[in-house]
């Protein structure tokens, strides 16, 4: 099959929300009246992000859900992605899952695929994903202010667990392997939660490298620091378990690839954001303040200062 082939039959799909897409030289966006585009990219490269053996399907969702987190992380809506797409060879059966998983997530976000390339080389994915959003009501990084809460969305450290099991770290159980490997392979971008978030939060920002590293890019970007509440941190029925043990405590603080948001709002909005969490089914959890200064601060429920730094884990040994 040759590559146009391969892309009419694996990647070209209806595009109802599209001026032109795959075909021409370039695709044609409209974008609404005073909205303006969120534009992201997100690479996935073989032996780097996954494993060269991860079931096809799971990657074609994976790959799509990286970029969604970060236009919820804007409060934009998701409308359009380009995929290009590096393939070792075209391996039909490896395509059609691929794409299923994909497009399955797709359409459940109302995401059309318009473009992209495909050429041979090692297993590479890269996908830009475009939203739009009114011009004011992005959700920046740069708007935490003292005085504000800060929230997480869902429960913490859950596809760092299901790594450190799989890397033989760490003894899960079959059943709470079950629970954080979904999270691992088939994370739920929380673009719902960044569309009712606009005009509340003050800040946002998914966590994909860890709750101290990301919630870090916020304080930075806001010149702020935070205090955050150890017992606060919403962990899952899996994670309990493991939550006071050195490597359990690493997976909730700088554990990766969780795609929750963080996000923070005026105390005000508290009871706001609660009912947002209940409409939504959604767990959210308050689990700190903003404050002048810079850096993070946990304290443990004795009211111990737990990581000074900002590198977190290694404090708890
Ligand atoms: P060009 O040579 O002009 O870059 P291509 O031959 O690479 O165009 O691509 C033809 C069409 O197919 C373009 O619309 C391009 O955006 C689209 N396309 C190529 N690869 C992919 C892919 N992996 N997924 C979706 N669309 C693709
Ligand atoms: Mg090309």
């Amino acid at each position: 099959m040759n590559e146009f082939d391969l892309i009419r039959k694996y990647f070209t799909r209806p595009a109802p929300n599209t001026l032109l897409g795959i075909g021409d030289d370039a695709a044609l966006l409209q974008v609404g009246t005073g909205n303006v585009l969120a534009v992201s990219s997100d690479m996935l490269v073989s032996g780097t992000h996954f494993l060269p053996d991860t079931d096809p399907f799971l990657l074609g969702h994976k790959t799509l859900a990286v970029n969604l987190s970060d236009i919820a992380a804007m409060g934009a809506t998701p409308r359009w992605a380009t995929l290009a797409i590096a393939l070792p060879e075209a391996d039909e059966a490896w395509l059609e899952k691929f794409s299923a998983g994909f497009f399955a997530l797709a359409q459940q976000h109302g995401v059309d695929l318009v473009g992209g390339d495909t050429t041979r080389g090692p297993l590479n994915l890269c996908v830009t994903i475009f939203g739009e959003v009114p011009a004011q009501q992005a959700l920046r990084r740069s708007g935490a202010q003292p005085g504000d809460e800060v929230w997480v969305s869902g429960t913490l450290g859950d596809a760092a667990l299901a790594l450190a099991h799989l890397q033989g770290r760490i003894e899960l159980s079959g059943e709470e392997l079950a629970t954080c490997a979904q999270v691992l392979h088939q994370p739920q971008p929380r673009v719902a939660l960044g569309l009712a978030l606009r005009g509340i939060a003050s800040s946002a920002i998914d966590i994909s490298d860890g709750l101290l590293a990301d919630l870090g890019h916020i304080l930075e970007a806001s010149r702020a620091g935070a205090q955050i509440d150890l017992a606060s941190l919403p962990v899952s029925l899996a994670m309990q378990p493991h939550a006071a043990t050195p490597p359990g405590m690493q997976c909730i603080l700088s554990g990766g690839d969780d795609y929750e948001l963080c996000f923070t709002a005026p105390g005000a909005r508290h009871a706001e954001i609660t009912a947002i969490g209940s409409r939504l089914s959604l767990r959210l959890s308050c689990i700190g303040n903003i404050v002048a200064g810079n850096g993070c601060i946990v304290h443990d429920a004795a009211g111990n200062q737990l990581n000074p730094g900002s590198g977190g884990y290694e404090h708890f040994r």
